[in-house]
């Protein structure tokens, strides 16, 4: 065929119907190793209440061109809107997010200890910005957010090893310089650039996982389940399935994660190498039926003992349903023995940004698109896209190739 997609998550799902719904083309097909579309955004109903089984799944509101697309599928009044209420739990108080612009809501002594903190970071004082995360976080939020949150809490998100993530992807964190910092603390409120999702949407009646489904009907007879792709073959663009099925097409869209493929025939030896250093976490989601006294929509935990980073509360996103599921990166919970609740593991969750990444990837996609073959969405470039900044990219690349 004309199109091989690889994969049947959001990448997959909205460059397949970008080529049959623009521009009216048939010939392509979407391999996908689950018998479900969604990949990542998937959802299952639990007691009546919907889980995302990757974790809580909300659809920025920022990219109209975005929302026009899904609304295609799933239109807008199945939505509700949400002005966004997340928290931050320390040992002894809970804060609005992010925390730099909530300073205001400790008590006056610790708020002068945070800005005490603040007023001597290096960003202040014009010094360069660091390369690596950790130095960063001290460069920009000072030590004591850095000792009393951001450490704590990255680690438990992305694992001991800080010193291997680069600053690039920066762009995605809330930013609050320390004069809007120190209004909020005179004025009672939050100023600065708020972090995404600042306004979303979920469905009223489903879990995220359902506008996917709904985009795989739409192209239902170009989708094979259950086919696990193991090798691609540069020289004859053809990729290989575990049941030995194969199939050539003239441009390939990957949007599975590069180290799924066991053989990578006529890639050069560096290149090969260069997909092993790509790291990733893997996150394990735990369902609980029963609500928490909580009265925002999720909180991240920095606290070391707990094992999760977050809990998300789905009574507080819908009045029908009941209770919450907790996030939690998978190799804190190795070993665990399982307690009957209802679990969820996803292998591949968070693409680490180290710091050699942005050039692996440079040379890793520039060598395969010579060939016709194309890495795209949160694996295929191994970045941290939300499913908006997905669909939005996966809506130009149908429109290019
Ligand atoms: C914890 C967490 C929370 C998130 N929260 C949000 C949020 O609130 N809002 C938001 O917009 N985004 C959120 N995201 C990001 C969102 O999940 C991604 O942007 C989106 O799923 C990326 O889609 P994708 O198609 O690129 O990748 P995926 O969804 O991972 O799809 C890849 C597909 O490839 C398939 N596949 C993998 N290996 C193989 C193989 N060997 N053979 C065949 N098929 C294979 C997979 O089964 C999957 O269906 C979150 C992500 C995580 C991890």
């Amino acid at each position: 065929m004309k199109y091989l997609i690889l994969g049947a998550g959001a990448a997959g799902l909205t460059f397949a119907n970008r080529l049959k719904n623009i521009r009216g083309e048939d010939s392509f097909l979407l391999l996908e190793k689950n018998f479900e579309a969604g990949g990542l955004c998937r959802s299952v109903f639990k007691d009546g209440t919907p889980i995302d089984i990757c974790g809580g799944h909300f659809l920025d509101v920022r990219y109209p061109h975005v929302t026009k697309f899904l609304f295609e599928f799933m239109p807008e009044n199945e939505w509700n809107k949400y002005v966004r209420d997340s928290r931050i739990e320390l040992s002894n108080v809970t804060v609005n997010s992010p925390l730099e612009a909530n300073i205001w809501q400790f008590p006056l002594e610790e708020q002068v200890e945070y800005l005490d903190s603040i007023a001597k970071v290096g960003c202040n004082s014009g010094k360069k910005m660091p390369e690596k995360f950790v130095d960063w976080i001290r460069w920009k939020l000072g030590d004591k957010i850095a000792d009393e949150y951001m450490m704590p809490y990255n680690k438990k998100m992305f694992g001991d090893n800080l010193n291997e993530l680069g600053t690039y992807w920066l762009y995605k964190l809330p930013s609050v310089n320390f004069k809007e910092t120190l209004l909020s603390c005179l004025t009672k409120r939050a100023y600065g650039k708020q972090p995404g999702h600042a306004e979303f949407y979920y469905p009223k009646k489903f879990g995220y996982g359902e506008v996917w489904l709904r985009m795989a009907q739409n192209i239902a007879n170009h989708i094979e389940y259950g086919k696990n792709i193991t090798a691609i073959d540069f020289n004859s663009n053809t990729v290989t399935t575990s049941d030995y099925g194969k199939y050539r097409a003239d441009k390939i869209i990957v949007t599975i994660p590069w180290r799924e493929f066991a053989r990578l025939d006529g890639m050069p030896a560096e290149l090969v190498s260069d997909i092993k250093k790509l790291k990733h976490t893997a996150v394990q989601i735990k369902y609980f039926p029963e609500n928490l006294d909580a009265k925002a929509q999720w909180t991240y935990f920095a606290n070391p003992a707990l094992s999760y980073h977050r809990i998300v509360y789905q009574n507080n996103i819908n009045d029908n349903w009941n209770g919450y599921w907790t996030e939690t990166r998978a190799e804190r919970v190795k070993g665990v023995l399982h307690d009957g609740k209802t679990i969820f593991m996803n292998d591949y969750a968070y693409p680490l940004n180290t710091i050699e990444k942005p050039k692996i990837m440079e040379r890793l996609l520039d060598w395969c698109r010579e060939r016709n073959v194309y890495g795209l969405g949160r694996w295929g470039e191994h970045c941290h896209h939300n499913s908006d900044v997905t669909v939005s990219l996966a809506m130009s690349l149908a429109g290019k190739i």
